[in-house]
């Protein structure tokens, strides 16, 4: 693991809308601080007072994927287990095939340069008021997502990146435990994909 404590960059909050992508619109700004070489992830803590959400796989997270080690959509489930199960919690994030939710992107140009992925609300200056929140994944051609545990090691774990991105869903902030899936500085290769008790923790203190 390379980390670069000192490596702070901005991350922009957008508006955006599920029907008008293209026309996207950058309208507020989250400092965050990014550890690693390739990656910053949006911040946001908080809470929803609606505890049971919904996320919708698009289309778009297809052309990220290209190995047969991956399922886009399949594995969004799995990484939503990994929070749904934390026991006293009762927070859930469940997958719709549409509607209002969170929606799950895969976006070429959007994200900073060396970002791959982050989690914007629709509402910058309200980011838990239920409105859903949009979850973008890099489309860079120099980001490749797999699965390092079936000995893709020179690919970011989807999982595990889905996981961390869903912790920010639910309102959880990033650590420095070299053990949780919400510590910040991904590389290639493995990354902790299970919420450790510190991530527990912070949930169940959300939410319980
Ligand atoms: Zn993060």
């Amino acid at each position: 693991m390379t980390n670069n404590n000192n490596n702070k960059e901005k991350i922009r909050t957008s508006k955006l809308s599920a029907t008008t992508i293209k026309l996207m619109t950058l309208v507020a700004v989250l400092t965050i601080t990014a550890i690693g070489t390739s990656q910053v992830y949006a911040h946001t803590t908080g809470y929803w007072t609606d505890y049971t959400q919904k996320y919708i796989c698009t289309s778009s997270l297809d052309t990220i994927i290209h190995t047969n080690k991956v399922d886009p959509c399949g594995d969004l489930s799995s990484a939503a287990q990994k929070w749904n199960s934390v026991t006293y919690s009762n927070w859930s994030l469940t997958e719709a095939s549409g509607g209002s939710g969170i929606y799950v992107y895969g976006l070429s140009n959007y994200l900073p340069s060396g970002v791959i992925a982050g989690v914007y609300p629709v509402n910058p200056t309200s980011p838990f008021d239920n409105e859903g929140k949009f979850v973008v994944v890099s489309k860079s051609s120099s980001h490749h997502f797999g699965d390092p545990t079936q000995g893709e090691t020179d690919k970011y774990d989807y999982i595990a990146l889905m996981t961390h991105e869903f912790g920010h869903v639910a309102g959880i902030g990033h650590n420095s435990q070299s053990s949780s899936v919400m510590k910040t500085g991904m590389v290639e290769g493995t990354f902790p994909r299970d919420p450790n008790s510190h991530d527990k923790s912070e949930l169940r203190g959300l939410y319980s």
